[in-house]
């Protein structure tokens, strides 16, 4: 996966979540803050509303006092005189500057022992009374809500739920000792009054929180509807990123992050892994055979089949087609390779009455030496995959081998592989690709009858690279058709040389990819680039191998009668190599077939290999096509040849393939015998 879209991905998730929920959390506090704020200001705009009214009390009984009092012996009196007119509850007390009683009018008295209990409120001094009858702790100021709505339940509770009467009920009465502001020199006088408040206040108080906290949950209810459903949306949206369209399972991304996320855990830096690329050979035939669905089913019982087999710390998904990613955790190389042989055993008989089989590639993550490499933040997940993968196809064409470790030698073709890659280019522009020839000589006679071409690298690096070493390369990324129309270029080129120069021509045959035959005009193309060096068609001939017929045989045949109108000759390459398809031979204009160079190799070549060479050239003669056999080191296998009626011989018996200019000194000597 690209960096880029790994970081989207946890930009998305870290985003869309946070900020909604954080935002719902702030406004939960918010909330909190305002009903306490409320409660807070209710209940002190209540105390101080009452506690006000004792002050207003005070300071009237003050001014009764001062109207009463001539002189400072007066103040008895005058007290004494003040007090018949206030309620028996109602006590009075004066005291020297130092608080000490000096008479008290009344049953009780202050106690200026508890100092800590003495509020200022408007800079008089009110003292609770101390009253032995009642518990000290309701002799205190009610400080929270949670108090008055406990006491006020309880005295509902206590008056039998009959709310008129509960209502006009006090539900706090204290008494306190409260500073007369009396203009009398020597003497602080006090007086006891009594603070109630009654249940209607806390029942109203009540109410109004309670309004208050309904029209703040609707909000509140529904921002959490939206946190949750957006929390809802991003799972969905997130399971939906990684999920697999085709397995249902999880998808490519998935497994990158997963991966990375187990490797960088620090208490699986010893472990090794293993980065594995588990393949279904032939997947294309199987959808072909069966249907696409049929094929998508299966790669779903694949994928149940891993996700039943993967331990905990251990992720797969499927990277494309029926190519599948995993990771596993494994004791060693070899322990991983007996779990892998036994799962891809099992994976045959996945559809009971299907047969199929698999292969994979290894990438060993083993644990590192050294404590600063064991971070394995650097890894690279789709670069393992990649190597993984790389060892898989190693064993391409070779039988038997179903498993493969990513080792050096692989690394090395690796290497090599993007070094191909990096030159080519330059390679074409500086002239480095070069036209050899190999003649194809008449069997009796031993004349030169035609030639292939054939491309040489010639490196400064690395001196001449054969074709088997950049040609599946450039087959893979697609630079064989650059070659190719080179390759044609340059034998419609030395063609019209030997037009020019008056000397023999011989057809000479090029080499065209099956890479080529997606193109709809390919046969223009090649018109194209002949008719460029105004080189006359029937002496080129086009050798396409068996490969090419794998593809969309229908465009094939357009292609090749195409071709052949256009007064090309058509070969088949390495004959009997793959998978002989005879009815390409019926269906195909061809005109020459090339025997594979294998037919002529091996220990039972005089006898079983003799008669498959014989009734090959005798179907193809009666085909009316040409025979042309390849690899022919020996004399015996030329005599063999000539007694079937082999129209052709290209062998290192007589030459191998060589430079352009070799190849016409030889041409030119024979246009002086001829
Ligand atoms: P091919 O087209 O089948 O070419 C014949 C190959 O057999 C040549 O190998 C040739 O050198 C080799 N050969 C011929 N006679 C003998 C013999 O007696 N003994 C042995 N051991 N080998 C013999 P070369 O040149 O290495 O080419 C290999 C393959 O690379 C070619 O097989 C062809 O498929 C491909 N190739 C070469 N040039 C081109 C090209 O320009 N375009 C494309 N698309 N493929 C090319
Ligand atoms: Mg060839
Ligand atoms: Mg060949």
């Amino acid at each position: 996966m690209k960096k880029q879209k790994k970081k989207k991905i946890r930009r998305f998730y870290k985003q869309s979540i946070w900020p909604s929920i954080v935002l719902f959390l702030l406004f939960i506090a918010s909330c909190v803050g305002m009903v306490l704020t409320f409660v807070a200001s209710f209940q002190g705009y209540l105390m101080d509303s009452k506690i006000a009214d004792i002050h207003e009390d005070a300071r009237n009984l003050g001014r009764m006092i001062d109207m009463h009092t001539d002189n400072h012996a007066a103040v008895f009196d005058a007290v004494t005189f003040v007090k018949k007119y206030l309620e028996e509850e109602n006590d009075i007390c004066i005291t020297d500057e130092n608080d000490r009683v000096l008479k008290c009018f009344g049953a009780s008295e202050p106690d200026f022992e508890r100092l800590q209990e003495i509020k200022i409120f408007d800079s008089y001094r009110i003292i609770p009374d101390l009253d032995p009858k009642r518990p000290h702790e309701k002799r205190m100021l009610l400080t929270s809500f949670m108090d008055i709505a406990k006491l006020s339940v309880d005295a509902l509770a206590e008056s039998g739920y009959e709310t008129d009467k509960w209502m006009d009920e006090p539900l706090f009465h204290e008494y306190y000792w409260v500073q007369i502001p009396a203009d009398v020199q020597g003497y602080h006088l006090y007086y006891k009054d009594s603070l109630i408040i009654l249940q209607k206040n806390v029942f109203f108080m009540n109410l109004a929180i309670l309004a208050e906290l309904l029209m703040l949950s609707i909000p509140t209810i529904l921002l959490f509807v939206n946190v949750l459903s957006s929390i809802r949306m991003q799972k969905r949206m997130i399971s939906l990123l990684y999920q697999d369209s085709v397995t249902g399972g999880k998808n490519w991304c998935y497994f990158l992050e997963q991966s990375r996320k187990i490797l960088c855990r620090l208490r699986n830096t010893n472990h090794t892994y293993a980065v594995v690329n588990l393949h279904m050979i032939r997947y294309q035939d199987y959808c072909a055979c069966n249907g696409v669905r049929e094929g998508e089913a299966l790669l779903k019982k694949i994928s149940g089949f891993l996700q039943v087999n993967m331990d905990r710390g251990e992720t797969f998904a499927r990277f494309a087609r029926a190519d599948f990613g995993l990771l596993l955790r494994c004791a060693d190389a070899q322990q991983c390779q007996k779990r892998l042989k036994k799962m891809l055993v099992e994976l045959t008989g996945v559809k009971k009455d299907k047969m199929m089989s698999f292969s994979a590639g290894i990438y060993l993550l083993r644990p590192a030496a050294n404590r600063k490499s064991l971070q394995r933040r650097q890894i690279d997940i789709n670069q393992t995959y990649h190597f993984a993968s790389a060892a898989r196809d190693s064993m391409r064409g070779k039988e038997g081998e179903y498993m493969k470790v990513f080792d050096q030698q692989i690394l090395q073709e690796q290497l090599w592989k993007h070094k191909v890659e990096e030159k080519m280019e330059a390679a074409l522009l500086n002239g480095e690709f070069q036209l050899y020839l190999q003649p194809k000589y008449h069997p009796v006679t031993e004349k030169i009858l035609g030639a292939e071409a054939l491309v040489r690298w010639i490196s400064e690096e690395d001196g001449m690279i054969p074709p088997n070493r950049f040609i599946p390369v450039f087959e893979e990324n697609g630079f064989i058709t650059r070659l190719d129309d080179y390759m044609i270029s340059e034998v419609a080129k030395l063609q019209s040389e030997w037009k020019i120069n008056g000397q023999k021509q011989i057809p000479v045959s090029v080499n065209i990819s099956r890479v080529h035959f997606v193109k709809e005009d390919l046969a223009e193309h090649i018109c194209h680039l002949v008719d460029g060096y105004g080189a006359d068609h029937a002496l080129i001939e086009l050798e396409l191998t068996e490969s090419a017929f794998f593809g969309n045989k229908k465009l094939l045949q357009t292609i090749l009668k195409k071709l052949k109108m256009c007064g090309f000759c058509l070969a088949i390459d390495d004959f009997g190599a793959g998978y002989s398809s005879l009815n390409s031979l019926k269906d195909l204009p061809i005109d020459v077939l090339k025997l594979d160079m294998d037919f002529f190799r091996g220990e039972d070549t005089l006898q079983r290999g003799e008669i498959v060479v014989k009734e090959t050239i005798r179907l193809a003669k009666a085909l009316d096509m040409k025979i042309v056999a390849e690899g022919i080191e020996k004399k015996e296998q030329v005599e063999f040849l000539a007694e079937q009626g082999c129209d052709m011989i290209q062998g290192f018996y007589f030459a191998k393939p060589m430079p352009a200019d070799q190849f016409n000194q030889i041409m030119k000597r024979e246009t002086q015998h001829t």
